[in-house]
């Protein structure tokens, strides 16, 4: 990943509104006294995104992989880390070494970190996952997490029980509700009747919270929510509030081919580069374009978006994205650059790819 202005594909990042964006909802969540805890996954927790993040004043700063830890840390980011991924017992080490916090859900896991903990003479926080129904990662038995909580309490000196936690609308789609959030309140009010003190956090999901917290129907008890793609893109499904930005991420890629082509593919048609059957509609002769960028780049050529009007992504193979640009106004030539609005799951492939140049924009210095 280099940062060259004049060097595409380009993915230009705007620190400001990123910063704006946080610093707009962590205002709005106040007054529920939910403490916002940004997560950089989805910008492959590039530096220069944690260091605007940094400067909104988070408690913790979240993310899913060990080695995007070690490089907050490299960075010089002095926010404490939450690891949000459930850890894999191979990489404990690593975990206390370089994050203060994480999420975890298996009591044979929670024991070894303990033992790690104590090795490296720190003391780490952990937050305890319940599955309400999601099917990802958490104690699907209330019981068995709250005797996990007392164990650590009493026994893991290497440990801190910092919360409990759920995770919704991941791999099982399910919604964050008032039904479900109340489940994790009342659990936090069994742990803490277990362990006979306050806990400091009752952490209630990701982005997909965010609109609960807003409309005001977030049980008063959850006061913590681990929030990425909200901050990143300004939205969230079914939630597109008018203080945010949306464009913080824009995506320019070069034209190297444009002319007129058959809309419909000729000659006996098989599968395309990915194995996929295709179909194709006939729209007679148009004009397309073809940009050096491509699936290997952003994932899927559905999440982005051109920005000039009259152009339409058509198709991607890994390096090449093909676009209809018949309607276009004006004129579109080779050597010509493009800009795209990119969603949630491109930015993750974009920030990560070594072939797309990221640059940075903002007033501040
Ligand atoms: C990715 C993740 C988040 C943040 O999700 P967004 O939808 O980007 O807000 C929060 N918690 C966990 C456990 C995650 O894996």
């Amino acid at each position: 990943m280099n940062s060259f202005k004049d060097q595409y594909p380009q993915l230009e990042i705007d620190l400001d509104k990123l910063k704006e964006n946080l610093a707009a909802l962590i205002e709005r969540c106040h007054d529920s006294l939910v403490e916002i805890v940004p997560v950089v996954k989805g910008g492959n927790s590039l530096p220069e995104i944690a260091r605007v993040f940094e400067k909104c004043g988070v408690k913790y700063m979240a993310t899913s992989r060990v080695d995007q830890l070690r490089t907050l840390k490299d960075a010089g980011i002095r926010t404490p880390l939450m690891l949000i991924r459930i850890p894999m017992l191979s990489e404990l080490e690593s975990v206390v070494a370089y994050s203060e916090a994480s999420l975890q859900s298996d009591i044979t896991v929670i024991r070894a970190i303990d033992e790690e903990a104590k090795r490296q003479g720190k003391i780490h926080n952990v937050i305890l996952m319940i599955d309400l129904g999601d099917l990802r990662e958490g104690f699907w038995d209330a019981e068995e997490l709250v005797r996990a909580a007392v164990e650590i309490e009493k026994e893991r000196k290497g440990l801190h029980l910092l919360g409990v936690g759920v995770n919704l609308s991941c791999y099982g789609s399910v919604k964050p509700s008032k039904r479900n959030m109340q489940g994790l309140a009342s659990l936090s009010a069994d742990v803490e009747q277990a362990i006979g003190r306050k806990l400091e956090y009752v952490s209630g999901g990701a982005s997909t919270s965010v609109p609960m917290v807003l409309d005001g129907t977030m049980p008063y008890r959850v006061n913590m929510l681990r929030v990425g793609e909200f901050v990143l893109t300004g939205q969230i499904y079914g939630c597109c509030p008018d203080f945010t930005h949306k464009d913080a991420f824009t995506l320019r890629a070069e034209v190297v081919e444009c002319r007129e082509k058959p809309s419909l593919p000729v000659g006996e048609l098989t599968v395309d580069a990915f194995g996929r059957v295709r179909e194709y509609v006939d729209r007679g002769i148009r004009r397309r374009a073809i940009v050096d960028i491509g699936r290997v780049d952003y994932g899927d050529c559905e999440d982005i978006k051109p920005r000039r009007k009259g152009v339409e992504v058509l198709g991607a193979s890994s390096d090449h994205t093909l676009l209809d640009v018949h309607d276009v106004e004006g004129e579109l030539k080779v050597g010509d650059i493009l800009e795209f609005d990119v969603n949630y799951a491109s930015t993750v492939y974009l920030t990560g790819s070594r072939s797309v140049h990221v640059t940075f924009k903002s007033k501040e210095a």
